[in-house]
């Protein structure tokens, strides 16, 4: 073979034991707290889960975690944290039903689901796809990624975020509408889910704004922490 330019290099997730982790695809669950639904003017509702995608790379977990660092992106005057549980997945599966589900799992991870929060509400007003809000280039720095083996599912816990110190976001991982082996299920009923693919769950209430120079913390009760500052 030879190639007309080197291929990129995938992106890997750093795990808690050192390992790396290759991501595949990422999945985002939209309004999946009822409280967070409401903020956004939408009904909490037990609708059907419904998802959105982002490229691989726009996954940020370089070394060392201490001082990851996301730019500003261009575009927005209205960046927005949504502090997510991200979910991977080790195992392929198409249809896979609710009790086994958490089979499929290989670890967990806490995230940000970073938003354009202006275009994506113009998106929506207009009826157009939210890529240019969502799919936003290094707009989910995630933690270091932890095996299930050896720390066991995430089922409850709190999950909230600070900005330069000041709670924005909590909630807790019970309060999802639809649970995470719900979210499998239902995802792979449209889609063949891969070993490397991750899930961002949603995120509970109190989504806002960032600026350049700010620094967010996350935290879900048993996992690792996520400290990420924005660039200019
Ligand atoms: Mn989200």
């Amino acid at each position: 073979m030879t190639e007309v330019f080197p291929a990129k290099t995938p992106t890997y997730l750093k795990t808690t034991t050192g390992q790396d982790f290759p991501v595949n695809r990422v999945f985002c669950v939209g309004r999946n707290y009822a409280a967070h639904a409401r903020e956004m003017g939408a009904n909490p509702d037990r609708d059907p889960p419904f998802f959105f995608t982002k490229w691989a790379e726009t996954v940020l977990n370089s070394a060392p975690m201490d001082h990851l660092e996301t730019p500003y992106p261009p575009q927005t005057a209205s960046y927005h944290h949504e502090v997510e549980l991200v979910v991977a997945i080790g195992r392929m599966g198409f249809e896979i039903p609710v009790d086994g589900a958490e089979d499929h799992i290989w670890g967990y991870a806490t995230g940000l689901d970073m938003t354009r929060r202006d275009l994506q509400g113009v998106a929506k007003k207009m009826g157009r796809p939210w890529d240019t809000g969502k799919n936003v280039e290094n707009s989910c720095p995630t933690g270091r990624l932890q095996p299930l083996a050896g720390h066991g599912h995430i089922h409850a816990g709190a999950i909230s975020l600070q900005v330069n110190g000041e709670t924005r976001q909590t909630g807790d991982i019970a309060d999802m509408i639809w649970s995470v082996p719900e979210v499998i299920a239902d995802l792979s009923k449209f889609y063949t889910l891969q070993a490397g693919d991750l899930i961002f769950t949603g995120t509970p209430a109190g989504v806002g704004p960032v600026q350049r120079g700010d620094v967010i913390t996350c935290s879900i009760e048993g996992l690792p922490g996520l400290r990420v500052r924005i660039g200019a």
